[in-house]
């Protein structure tokens, strides 16, 4: 059977070369290739003996999903689109800023947990993304992407936060992340990868044994009560489990707070008392909020909160010392602003077409 060599780790591609009968360290000289060099052709891995490029001809494929389109928006934020088979497709989004550059990955298409301002959520659940279609969206925006004038990589930071749940698919999700951590492969620093979670609390206690990476927290309330409804996996793992797995999650993280997201809607969590009361939730976890301006789409119920609502929630959060950030919207104009990203499926006529009814997206021809 044919082996995709993105689905392994350094480890997992070493016990491969060894039932091969090779040697770890051409292991790790074919990793460089293909991670370092986004080589997927072996003939062209030019240090490997010839006897050993056909070997892996005959047996493996560097197989990543195929990119279906490539959008630039007006702020300079570009989505990739790529088919992952069944229908299915899943985003990955480019945000350049002054001091890095981000890539938001995906690790699921669609998602089961349904949150209720989610366009991802909404589409419902299709499956679990393997490790080679995680770490794949990496070495295909690598590649679109190339080098900086110096050299240096494009893509400095990545975050988990595209379609899905990351920790609802921890066994695919974790060599995806120690590839992006192994120096033969991405050598991103702990620091720099971010796991962004709706708050399952045992797959958080697994992480923080595995590959304890930065992490984000998607809170949205300050109360049970209205996270039960905004966020349906709390009445699993409620507010009080979700801080004290917080607390034991920073035992072992690369920075000393946890990052709370907060999407702000209109009327439902941006009163100044939602801010006290997230304040009192928080207290003994240290940590850095980031609100979220809420971004529509077709047929959600809510609304944005306005400018001026977020501005008083930030400053009650820095008045009490908190670090508060108010995200800015980013791509917007090409649906890649976060909680925008739904995939498109091909119908009977082999177009893509929009999975949310009335979705502005165009529908594009995709080739077979
Ligand atoms: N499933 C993970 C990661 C993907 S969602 C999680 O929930 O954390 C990434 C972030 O986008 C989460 O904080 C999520 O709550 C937020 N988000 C989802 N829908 C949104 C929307 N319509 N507007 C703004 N943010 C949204
Ligand atoms: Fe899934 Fe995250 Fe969207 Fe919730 S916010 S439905 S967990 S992708």
């Amino acid at each position: 059977m044919t082996v995709n060599l993105l689905d392994l780790d350094g480890d997992g591609l070493t016990a491969w070369f060894a039932q091969q009968g090779e040697k770890p360290f051409r292991a790790r000289q074919v990793l460089r290739w293909i991670h370092q060099f986004g080589q997927d052709d072996f003939d062209a891995m030019t240090d490997i003996a010839k006897s050993l490029r056909e070997k892996l001809k005959a047996l493996a494929v560097v197989a990543p999903p195929p990119l279906v389109s490539d959008r630039l928006s007006g702020d300079g934020t570009r989505k990739f689109l790529f088919d992952v088979g069944g229908g299915n497709a899943i985003e990955t989004v480019f945000i350049p800023e002054d001091d890095r550059g981000t890539l938001c990955v995906s690790t699921q298409a669609g998602c089961a947990l349904d949150c209720a301002f989610c366009s991802t959520g909404k589409q419902g659940f299709n499956r679990n993304l393997t490790t080679a279609e995680i770490i794949g969206q990496l070495w295909q925006a690598n590649r679109a992407l190339g080098v900086t004038p110096r050299n240096e990589r494009v893509i400095s930071n990545v975050v988990l936060m595209g379609m899905g749940e990351p920790l609802a698919n921890f066994d695919n999700l974790v060599p995806a992340l120690r590839l992006m951590l192994d120096d033969h492969a991405y050598g991103l620093s702990r620091r720099r990868v971010t796991v962004s979670t709706s708050g399952i609390v045992p797959a958080m206690d697994r992480l923080r044994d595995t590959v304890p990476v930065a992490l984000a927290v998607s809170l949205h309330a300050p109360t049970d009560a209205l996270r039960d409804e905004l966020v349906p996996i709390n009445r699993k793992y409620p507010l009080r489990e979700l801080m004290a797995a917080c607390r034991r999650y920073l035992e072992k993280a690369p920075r000393d707070f946890i990052t709370f997201e907060y999407v702000m809607l209109d009327g439902v969590n941006d009163r100044e008392a939602d801010a006290r009361a997230l304040l009192a939730l928080t207290r003994d976890v240290p940590s850095k909020f980031n609100l979220i301006p809420f971004n529509p789409f077709p047929k959600s119920p809510y609304r944005r909160s306005r400018a001026e609502r977020v501005r008083r929630f930030q400053e009650i959060l820095i008045e009490a010392g908190v670090v508060t950030t108010v995200r800015k919207t980013r791509g917007d104009d090409i649906d890649a602003a976060c909680g925008q990203l739904a995939g498109q499926v091909k119908d009977k006529a082999r177009r893509v077409v929009p999975v949310v009814p009335g979705d502005r997206a165009v529908p594009r021809e995709v080739m077979a």
